[in-house]
C-alpha cells in the first residue's frame, strides 16, 4: 500500500514571514496527522525558518531544485547537503519550469537525481509532455524518454527512494487539468515501464503524483484513480485553506 503524498510547490512566492505563518497554520490544521504525507516546497530563503516552524510536526519540506555538485565554484547554486542542513527531506527535480526556463536537460536532471539521493534527499522527479507533443500523439514516447534518461544508472533501490510526478506541461498553471482518465493512462504507463525496468516490487511501491492545476474541486476525482498516488500542487498550495482542502480529500 502506497501512502499518498500531497506536495505544494510554492515556486518564487512567499517571503519568510508569510512562509512561516503558512507553516504554522498548516501545522495547526494537522495536529492529528492526515492519512496522506504532506510536503511543502518554499523558496530557498524561507527553508530554514519554515523547518523551525515545522519541527516535530508530521509535515515535510522540499526544496524546488538543487545543484548536481556537492560544493564548489557554482555561483548562485545550492547543494543537496545544504538543503538537508536547512531541514529538507525532499527536493523537486526536473520541474517543467526548470526544463523550459532554465535549460535543464534530461542529463543534468539525472545528475541532480543522483546528487539528491547521495545527500539523503527524496527526489520528486517531474516528467510530462507539452501540448504539441500530446496533440502529435507523442506522449508515451516523451514520457519514456524522460524516464529512461532521467533515471539512467539508478538502481531499483534508488527508485524505491524516488517519487515521480507526472505533470503535463499544458496543465501547469493554465487552469486546464488532465481528466482523471487521461492522467490515469499515463500513470499506468509509467508504472508499467518501471516494472519492466526495475521489477514489479519497485513499481508497486512507487508513489506517482499528478500535477497540473489541481484544486480542491478536482483533487478527489484525480486521486481516486488507481495509479494516482497523490498530487504536486502549484497555485492551490499558496493558500492554506485550499491546500488543506486538497490534502483532506
Ligand atoms: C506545478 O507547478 O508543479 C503545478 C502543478 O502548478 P499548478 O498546480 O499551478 O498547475
Amino acid at each position: 500500500m502506497i501512502q499518498p503524498v500531497i506536495a505544494g510547490n510554492w515556486k518564487m512566492n512567499k517571503h519568510i514571514g508569510e512562509a512561516v505563518a503558512f507553516a504554522r497554520r498548516l501545522r495547526a490544521a494537522f495536529a492529528t496527522p492526515p492519512a496522506r504525507e504532506v510536503i511543502i516546497a518554499p523558496p530557498f530563503t524561507a527553508l530554514h525558518a519554515v523547518a523551525e516552524a515545522l519541527r516535530g510536526s508530521c509535515i515535510r519540506m522540499a526544496a524546488q531544485t538543487l545543484h548536481e555538485a556537492e560544493k564548489g565554484a557554482f555561483t548562485g547554486e545550492i547543494s543537496g547537503g545544504m538543503l538537508r542542513e536547512a531541514g529538507c527531506t525532499h527536493v523537486i527535480v526536473g520541474h517543467s519550469e526548470r526544463r523550459t526556463l532554465f535549460g535543464e536537460s534530461d542529463g543534468s536532471i539525472n545528475r541532480k537525481l543522483r546528487a539528491a539521493l547521495i545527500a539523503g534527499l527524496q527526489p520528486i522527479f517531474c516528467i510530462g509532455e507539452s501540448l504539441r507533443q500530446r496533440e502529435a500523439g507523442e506522449t508515451p514516447k516523451v514520457i519514456e524518454g524522460q524516464l529512461k534518461e532521467g533515471l539512467n544508472n539508478l538502481t531499483a533501490d534508488d527508485i524505491g527512494l524516488c517519487i515521480i510526478a507526472y505533470e503535463p506541461v499544458w496543465a501547469i498553471g493554465t487552469g486546464k487539468t488532465a481528466s482523471p482518465e487521461q492522467a490515469q493512462e499515463v500513470h499506468r504507463f509509467i508504472r508499467e515501464w518501471i516494472a519492466r525496468q526495475y521489477g514489479g516490487a519497485a513499481a508497486e511501491r512507487l508513489a506517482i503524483l499528478y500535477g497540473g492545476s489541481v484544486t480542491p474541486a478536482n483533487a478527489a476525482a484525480l486521486l481516486a484513480q488507481p495509479d494516482i498516488n497523490g498530487a504536486l500542487v502549484g497555485g492551490a498550495s499558496l493558500d492554506v485553506d485550499s491546500f488543506v482542502q486538497v490534502i483532506g480529500h
